[in-house]
């Protein structure tokens, strides 16, 4: 490989191929931007899957102070007013400039943006594209401007495996492709690695979404913040991991809208018995379909009365995964339960983006930002990476060069990959049963003990997805009280006293870890 000769000039390195690289890289321009990403762009991402749109109040009668006030709202006390009001206020621009870039938005009728409306907002204010497949046309139009950039380098299939840190400031990126490893000098990293879906054994999110810039960020000392947030989505169709459906496509919400019912095995639409009904909050339907499976029931959503011969025409995407799964969503139910969705923690950022760590900023799922509170609005994070994305670029912009000195020693080898195969599919059962839709403290920390024993003394793809899975386990063992995505048995009430972000270190996770009843080092190093 020839990256040490070609980038002896210091960069700014961008880790990721969704909205937050491409955006990031293409707001930075002309600054010289290399864009890694360990896949191809456009694959290996959530970007290309969202199926809603982008949440911007241009409609008549809202305005960016609505937007922000249902943001606030469904963060259930933990949003930042501030920057729930700099985000939506931004939302235009950013819209606008994915339509310069190529992305063709849905027109109405008389040529203006089509507006959605989607649970939890008071005015119609999704913007979309090619009607569910907004994030394919978003990532198709971002990557072809990013191809068009001259100032951006372009590396696939390269995967970031530690942070350089030097005088406790990022000063580089340790980066390997296949088996062989370098270092990559910067004079900013931009972290844009999405999500954690990938941790839990049934999730929407590609299965590459494990969390991997929190353990790059926390190895280089980085606070993480609100990592007990987890969004689960109540109607992923469940018609089998067996079956390859690793992870599992969705059955919209838009679907309840229409008056699909939720029912179990014995035909009881068990939503009834609850405020709301199929139309409930998205946390309160994935806890009661979450009951229902616990107790031994199969949920079904059944579409057949409420949209019947309309199904194909009307909701497409949905109709072609069931049918390819051999199901007829006209005349049949379709299997559902809860799978991970979203991540409102990650690595706490201020209003520029910037990390704790010099050097570091994270934007898009990786970053805990303070728009999403303990539960994120519907299509509001698409937005986010793009507004922090232009708030990164022009902060970067303004910080000096920093002197690039030594390289960091070499790396043990990996764990097999067989072994590592086997732990990670350890670990997601273990998160999905312990740290899932519903926890309690003996569940958290069983799973803080079993997960301290894989990230133990180990390298590689597992001990990764273990200290990512410690975190969120350590954070959701600490918030004992319920609030919005986080829903604890032995504490099923919100507390005031916990109306506060909880933060944590590498060096914090440690103590938790030392104090459980079984002790185990965490390994340090990727
Ligand atoms: C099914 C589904 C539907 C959704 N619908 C919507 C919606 O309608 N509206 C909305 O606002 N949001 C929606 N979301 C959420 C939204 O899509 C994501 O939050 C957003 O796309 C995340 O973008 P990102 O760039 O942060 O991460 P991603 O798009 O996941 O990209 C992460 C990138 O990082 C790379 N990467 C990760 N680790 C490394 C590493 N160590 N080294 C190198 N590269 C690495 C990956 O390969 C990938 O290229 C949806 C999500 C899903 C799963």
């Amino acid at each position: 490989m020839l990256y040490t000769a070609r980038f002896a000039q210091p960069r700014v390195i961008v880790i990721g191929g969704g909205i937050a690289g491409l955006a990031s890289a293409l707001q930075l321009a002309p600054l010289p931007v290399t864009l890694l990403a360990k896949s191809p762009l456009g694959a290996e991402a959530s970007t290309p899957l969202a199926q809603g749109g982008i949440a911007c109040a241009l409609g008549a009668g809202d305005a960016p102070a609505l937007h922000a006030a249902d943001t606030l709202a469904a963060a259930a006390g933990l949003g930042d007013p501030d920057i729930a009001s700099r985000v939506t206020a931004e939302a235009p621009a950013c819209i606008e400039d994915l339509c310069r870039r190529g992305v063709q938005f849905d027109r109405d009728a008389a040529g203006g943006l089509a507006l959605g409306l989607e649970a939890a907002h008071s005015h119609h204010r999704i913007v979309h594209a090619g009607g569910d497949a907004t994030g394919r046309a978003v990532i198709d139009g971002l990557i072809s401007s990013v191809r068009a950039t001259p100032s951006i380098e372009i590396l696939e299939n390269v995967r970031a495996t530690d942070l350089v840190v030097q005088d406790g400031r990022v000063t580089g990126v340790r980066i390997a492709q296949g088996d062989k490893q370098h270092i990559l000098p910067a004079r900013g990293v931009v972290l844009a690695t999405g999500g954690v879906g990938g941790l839990y054994a049934h999730t929407t999110n590609p299965l590459g979404a494990t969390g991997s810039g929190l353990a790059l960020a926390s190895r280089a000392g980085a606070i993480l913040r609100d990592l007990e947030f987890v969004q689960f989505h109540p109607t992923a169709i469940a018609i089998g991991n067996a079956s390859g459906n690793d992870p599992l496509p969705l059955a919209t919400e838009a679907l309840r809208g229409e008056g699909a019912v939720l029912l179990n095995g014995r035909g009881e639409r068990f939503m009834d018995r609850i405020p709301g009904g199929e139309l409930a909050p998205r946390d309160v339907v994935t806890r009661a379909v979450w009951r229902e499976i616990e107790a031994g029931e199969t949920v079904v959503l059944d579409a057949r009365a409420a949209v019947g011969q309309r199904f194909p025409k009307r909701f497409p995407s949905v109709a072609e995964f069931c049918r390819r799964a051999g199901l007829d969503p006209v005349k049949q139910p379709i299997p559902v339960r809860p799978a991970a969705h979203y991540h409102m923690g990650g690595v706490a950022v201020d209003g520029r983006g910037r990390t704790s760590v010099p050097g570091l900023w994270a934007c898009g799922e990786v970053a805990a930002t303070g728009l999403h509170g303990a539960n994120r609005l519907a299509s509001n994070s698409l937005l986010e990476a793009l507004a922090f994305a232009r708030w990164i670029a022009s902060d970067i912009a303004g910080v000096d060069h920093v002197r690039i000195g030594r390289t960091v020693p070499p790396v043990s080898a990996a764990a097999s990959a067989a072994d590592d195969a086997a732990r990670v599919a350890e670990i997601r059962g273990l998160m999905t049963s312990a740290v899932g839709v519903i926890r309690d403290d003996a569940g958290l920390a069983r799973a803080m003990s079993q997960l301290g024993a894989i990230a133990w003394g180990r390298r590689g793809r597992a001990a990764n997805l273990a200290l990512v899975g410690l975190f969120v386990a350590a954070a959701a063992r600490e918030r004992r009280e319920s609030r919005g995505a986080h829903f604890r048995s032995d504490y099923s009430t919100p507390v005031d006293a916990y109306a506060r972000p909880i933060e944590l270190t590498l060096a914090d996770l440690q103590e938790r870890v030392d104090a459980l009843p079984i002790q185990y080092p965490i390994a340090r190093g990727a």
